[in-house]
């Protein structure tokens, strides 16, 4: 008996293993990118990506998009399932399509996207856990090896109406575990080939966004006269333009893509913090970035900042607070001001539910 009982116990968790292994977006509520960039491109504005690794985040990028009416790309980094565990992280989107209809947003628009895909059974395993996008990042790779494992991927991914972003040309900076010190640009020359052989759905370019807090060196930048702020050098828009006519209409991402708001890094100087030089790309840049082909733009930094010069602050504040919430609520609020923001002021966004 008792190993009848064993038998029993061990087929039911097989076949829990074996629905938790092929769970499909759909059955969550999620969607694809495929409507919502193609009605970006058209509409001339661009979908926010935003990277979560923790409740807070989730909780902030929900309520800044349902109240903004903005569909909104979530997104796992290598980096966030190692520190949350990608099983958590698939939950907690599951999670926030409920909570974005629990807080009246009848049908939200919520992608879960896997950041930076280094291998094809990491997309693989994405995909039959409820990813409903994901990226193959080749860029790293010679260029018909890039392409190879791209198009692996998205016949995979294809297969179950998932959507595949691939990388040609290389970003500048540091982002979890994806580095690199130098940048470079994207071919035009090659995009066209690189899209049709390997039949990816959008393409992530280099044109100088980098990643990180510390997206250039003072060498790169001129610094402000007045305020003594490092100005990064604009982003290459002519080669953008150069892809958009090989491609028209064909969905260009951007990485990289964190303002670094000299606010929050302000704010954390001014309470014991420490990020001298800290520069992102400015504001303006994205905003026209997204009235063209541009149309997912890649916010990760820009929350960290926000997180921490909140908590910084409280912290300075409130010396005798103890109770996480204490100072995690404000962190959260500041958060969700952020994205708010980047969705009304730079990406355009908003009330395109
Ligand atoms: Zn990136």
């Amino acid at each position: 008996m008792l190993t009848l009982h064993a038998e029993i116990e061990n087929t039911n968790i097989l076949l829990k293993n074996n629905r938790i292994i092929m769970t499909s977006y759909k059955e969550l509520g999620l969607v694809n990118t495929r409507e919502m960039f193609a009605k970006a491109v058209a509409g001339g504005y661009a979908i926010p990506a935003f990277n979560f690794n923790t409740l807070e985040q989730m909780q902030a990028i929900v309520q800044a998009a349902v109240e903004t009416k903005s569909p909104v790309i979530m997104q796992v980094s290598k980096g966030a399932r190692n520190y949350a565990n990608g099983t958590i992280l698939r939950y907690m989107a599951q999670g926030a399509v409920e909570y974005a209809k629990e807080l009246g947003c009848e049908a939200p628009q919520i992608v879960l996207h896997l950041d930076h895909g280094d291998s094809f059974e990491l997309c693989k395993d994405c995909i039959d856990n409820g990813f409903s996008s994901v990226m193959i990042d080749g860029s790293s790779l010679p260029y018909e090896e890039n392409i190879a494992l791209t198009k692996k991927v998205v016949e995979y991914a294809h297969q179950h109406d998932v959507t595949v972003e691939a990388e040609l040309g290389v970003l500048a900076g540091v982002e979890d575990e994806v580095a690199s010190e130098v940048s470079h640009y994207t071919k035009p020359e090659e995009v066209i080939d690189f899209s049709t052989r390997s039949g990816c759905d959008s393409l992530a370019i280099s044109i100088g966004t980098s990643h990180g807090a510390y997206k250039f060196t003072p060498e790169q930048c001129t610094r402000d006269p007045k305020t003594g702020k490092l100005v990064p050098p604009p982003l290459a828009f002519d080669i953008l333009h150069q892809i958009e006519e090989k491609l028209p209409g064909f969905p260009i991402v951007l990485h990289g893509s964190s303002s670094v708001p000299q606010d929050e890094v302000d704010t954390i100087n001014a309470h014991g913090g420490k990020l001298p030089d800290a520069v992102g790309i400015p504001e303006e840049q994205l905003r026209e970035a997204s009235k063209s082909a541009v149309c997912k733009i890649n916010i990760d930094s820009d929350s960290r900042l926000a997180m921490t010069a909140a908590i910084r602050k409280h912290f300075d504040e409130n010396p005798g607070h103890f109770d996480p919430r204490q100072y995690l609520k404000p962190a959260r609020e500041n958060m969700k001001k952020m994205y708010m923001h980047k969705i009304v002021d730079v990406l355009g966004s908003d009330n395109k539910l």
